[in-house]
């Protein structure tokens, strides 16, 4: 499906967990200071007495591992805690650190006090992982020169360092890396007042002129992400700028989200069909994770985090050990018959 708002035409889904054109405007939207990084106020508070506490000792902050569904603000805050440390911060991911030589050059260079933020931590190889478990806990590596009989292993002191690790998936997570992490934080979902304030502070950011009712319409629409948030509000501003005066009003965020197929409660086509194909191929389940996704064409992993977090907040949907199941709720928003279970007995 591609979108043509006039000057651009969207081809991605909103709700895209991967990197989008569209967002190589996110770094003049993030905010630097933890005054400024709206909710997560239990994160927060936690963040702000480790810093402090740190600060005073003059010692570098203790492994903190993020953890919560992607577009949550897991760099984000990252960032602000280099910023907050006064540090420097170097950022790459699991996937990108292919061989322990890499991880072993990442942290050579860093300074005293740095922070090494990995992103997607869970997908660090086995060879790689074996090397950080030192690298916390001692701040040093051992090195393998030469092979065979002739090899011989150094160690190599690093400085103090910081790893801040981010994962949508901490079960991922083997236990002797996760026990390394001194601090874990877990981001939520963000409410849509929460939501409405971030999208005000990027609509002035952006220089788009935009109604409290329209920033809070964009807001309850954004499945709890202010990843999603910003980009709506992007494509909002060209449907204002093309089919309106220019001004996000609650009637233009309406038209706007309406034209890309996403529903009053933020849901698009994928958490349609995902729901629909449970009630209609599996009487509303339960149904293997695996099995939902082939029915529906999409990736396990992908309906696991990115659809699921939010389909289960609204109470759409529920986990149990034999599979997926949806609710009477999601039913009546699909405008659907639901045949509860006493009701299927008897038929
Ligand atoms: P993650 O690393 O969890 O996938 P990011 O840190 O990249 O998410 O955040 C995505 C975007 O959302 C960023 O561009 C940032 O502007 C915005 N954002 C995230 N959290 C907040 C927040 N608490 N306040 C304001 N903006 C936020």
């Amino acid at each position: 499906m591609s979108i043509d708002f006039g000057n651009d035409i969207y081809e991605e889904p909103i709700v895209a967990k991967t990197f989008l054109t569209e967002d190589s405007s996110e770094n003049s939207l993030r905010p630097h200071t933890l005054k400024e990084y709206i909710g997560q106020e239990k994160a927060k508070e936690n963040l702000s007495i480790f810093i402090e506490a740190a600060r005073r000792r003059t010692e570098s902050l203790d492994h903190v591992l993020l953890h919560g569904p992607p577009g949550l603000g897991k760099t984000t805050l990252a960032g602000i805690i280099a910023q907050e440390m006064g540090v420097n911060i170097r950022i790459t991911s699991g996937p990108a650190i292919e061989k322990p030589g890499d991880l072993a050059a990442l942290l050579t260079n860093l300074n005293e006090n740095d922070i090494l933020f990995v992103d997607e931590i869970h997908r660090l190889n086995r060879a790689v992982e074996e090397i950080l478990y030192p690298a916390m806990e001692d701040y040093a590596i051992d090195i393998i020169i030469g092979k065979g009989p002739s090899a011989n292993s150094i160690r190599l002191d690093l400085p103090r360092f910081t790893l801040i690790g981010a994962t949508t998936r901490a079960g991922s997570l083997s236990a002797p890396l996760r026990d390394r992490f001194g601090v874990t934080l877990r981001l939520e979902l963000y409410t849509p007042r929460e939501l409405a304030r971030i999208v005000q502070r990027s609509a002035g950011i952006l220089n788009a002129p935009i109604e409290e009712d329209g920033a809070m319409e964009i807001a309850r629409r954004s499945r709890g992400t202010p990843r999603i948030a910003n980009r709506m509000l992007r494509r909002v501003r060209d449907f204002a700028q093309v089919k309106a005066d220019g001004v996000i009003t609650k009637e233009v965020a309406d038209a706007a989200l309406l034209a890309l197929e996403i529903d009053y409660l933020g849901l698009d086509p994928v958490d349609r069909r995902m729901l629909r194909a449970i009630i209609e191929n599996y009487g509303g389940g339960p149904v293997g994770l695996d099995t939902l996704a082939a029915t529906i064409g999409e990736e396990s992993v992908t309906l696991e985090d990115v659809y699921e977090p939010y389909l289960m907040q609204l109470g759409f949907l529920t986990r149990t050990p034999r599979g997926r199941c949806v609710t009477r709720k999601a039913y009546e928003h699909l405008h659907m018959d639901y045949l509860g279970q006493e009701q299927l007995e008897l038929s």
